[in-house]
């Protein structure tokens, strides 16, 4: 794994746009560049991809997409960027998230005319931080149909995907043009591929302990709930090139993925009025603030667990999210008829709980404030019986990454782009700021189409300057 002089291979075949990654990332890029005309290879690690977006609740972003606008929604790029900023604590790059959410109606409305993407919007869930209903999604809202029908529209437009196909090591020269790369197949053999722009789509560093211990030590023994291929490549190979890199202690956390089970719930449990509690039966965060930087507030708790409490109102909304179908279909989820049966459960102080509840139920009906300044407001108190899951905060993915201008070109350092790297989605930083509580639901995607537009557009745009010289 690493960087090779650019002169040490001989390359038999070469292809204009080389894409490494086939997730949604790598397939918007290969749709864009073809698109524009350049003959284009996806390169991919797994005999099947089967990345992050596969495993991702397969929600997207955009403001002002001609859904959005047959739905009755006024959305506005603005207010998408502005959303972006304010989660953010305007800790990230406000220049960049006005780009992306600039492009992000394009990009979707391109993706359904273009290629048939079966996606509609999302108005009956809002998520927090979301100012209006910004999310569009394919009919079961769940990733691995957002990827199939990605990969679908990479099969249809004709685009190669090469299988088993591990990338291990970039063909450089001095100056930083990547002049191809090379893959090991599964049986140890390599292959070289040259090109004339290399497209990082490769994700994060999310299973890279090494990486994370390194960026994230807080997170590195909680629950990795992505694909364990994302063993931060890019930003490797970056790194050994001289790219900036930035936001590195950024990521997506989740704080109510069930355990044992390992399969998230999904968040209107908590929007919709639930809460958590630890195993002392007290509550210890506003659980409202985020699902991201809840991932540490649960790692931070005794024996890095909690639970979460919620009812039949907050089951019946939170079922429209997979993952939550799926987290009830394998028993994560237990139903307590009184506060007494869940501190059993849960094995806390009854006296506690029942205070914790009577607490929340008196925020609910606006008679105090919440401790942890969470509005409980808008929602009736939880009903009997009560549904319990118990939960640890878990790693999504992470944030930080390359450093890429306004058409995904990699930057140096010192803020000149490379030749004919770029990068886009995990591989390249983030819309969060520099840690887990800028994450707004939906920036991964958002980050992945965006830029895979972006540097599927300006990749072909290179290639063809370069044949037409
Ligand atoms: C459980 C979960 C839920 C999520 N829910 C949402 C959501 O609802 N909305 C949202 O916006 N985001 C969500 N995210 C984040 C989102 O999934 C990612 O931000 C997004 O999918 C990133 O897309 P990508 O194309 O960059 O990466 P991926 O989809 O991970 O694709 C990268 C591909 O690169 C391949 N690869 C890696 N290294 C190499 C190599 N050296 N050679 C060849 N191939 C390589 C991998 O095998 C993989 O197929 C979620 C993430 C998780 C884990």
């Amino acid at each position: 794994m690493g960087i090779l002089p650019g002169d040490a291979a001989h390359f038999d075949v070469t292809v204009p746009v080389v894409i490494i990654g086939a997730g949604a990332c790598g397939c918007t890029a290969a749709l864009a560049a073809h698109e524009r005309g350049a003959e284009v290879m996806i390169l991919e690690r797994d005999d099947k991809p089967r990345g992050n977006t596969s495993l991702s609740g397969g929600q997207i972003p955009a403001a002002g997409t001609k859904l959005q606008k047959a739905a009755g929604v006024e959305d506005t790029a603005e207010i998408l960027a502005d959303d972006l900023i304010r989660k953010a604590h305007g800790e990230n790059d406000a220049d960049m998230s006005r780009h992306i959410a600039k492009g992000s109606a394009k990009t979707i409305d391109w993706l359904i005319d273009n290629h048939n993407m079966p996606l509609s919007c999302i108005t009956d869930f809002i998520y927090p931080g979301h100012s209006r209903p910004h999310m569009h999604a394919s009919p079961s809202r769940f990733g691995a149909e957002l990827l199939s029908v990605f990969l679908e529209a990479v099969a249809n437009a004709g685009i190669d995907i090469a299988t088993s196909a591990h990338v291990t090591g970039l063909y450089a020269d001095d100056d930083g043009r990547i002049r191809g790369v090379r893959i090991t197949r599964p049986d140890g053999k390599t292959e070289v591929v040259g090109c004339g722009a290399l497209i990082l789509a490769c994700n994060g560093y999310g299973g890279n302990k090494e990486m994370l211990r390194k960026y994230i030590p807080e997170i590195v023994d909680a629950h990795y709930h992505g694909h364990e291929g994302n063993k931060g490549d890019a930003v490797k190979w970056g790194v050994a090139l001289g790219a900036s890199v930035k936001d590195m202690g950024s990521f997506q956390g989740h704080g109510a993925v069930t355990t044992p089970h390992n399969i998230h719930l999904g968040w209107p449990a908590i929007t919709e009025g639930g809460y958590q509690v630890n195993t002392e039966g007290r509550r210890f965060s506003n659980e409202n603030a985020g699902y991201s930087e809840q991932a540490l507030n649960v790692v931070r708790q005794t024996g890095h667990v909690a639970w979460t409490i919620f009812d039949e109102r907050c089951q019946v909304i939170a079922l429209q999210m997979h993952s939550h179908v799926e987290a009830t279909e394998n028993g994560a989820i237990k139903t307590c008829a009184s506060v007494n049966a869940v501190a059993q459960m849960i094995g806390c102080p009854a006296d506690a709980l029942a205070r914790t509840v009577r607490e929340v139920e008196d925020a609910a009906r606006g008679n105090r404030d919440d401790a942890f300044g969470r509005d409980f407001t808008g929602h009736p108190p939880l009903e009997p019986p009560y549904k319990v899951a118990k939960i640890q905060g878990a790693l999504f993915h992470t944030q930080g990454g390359l450093e890429v201008d306004k058409t995904a070109r990699v930057l140096r350092e010192d803020g000149t782009p490379f030749p004919n790297l770029f990068a886009g989605g995990g591989a390249a930083r983030g819309l969060s700021g520099p840690a887990d509580w800028g994450y707004l639901s939906g920036s991964g995607l958002l980050m992945a189409i965006n830029l895979g537009r972006l540097a599927g557009e300006a990749a072909a745009e290179l290639v063809k300057a370069k044949v037409s010289v």
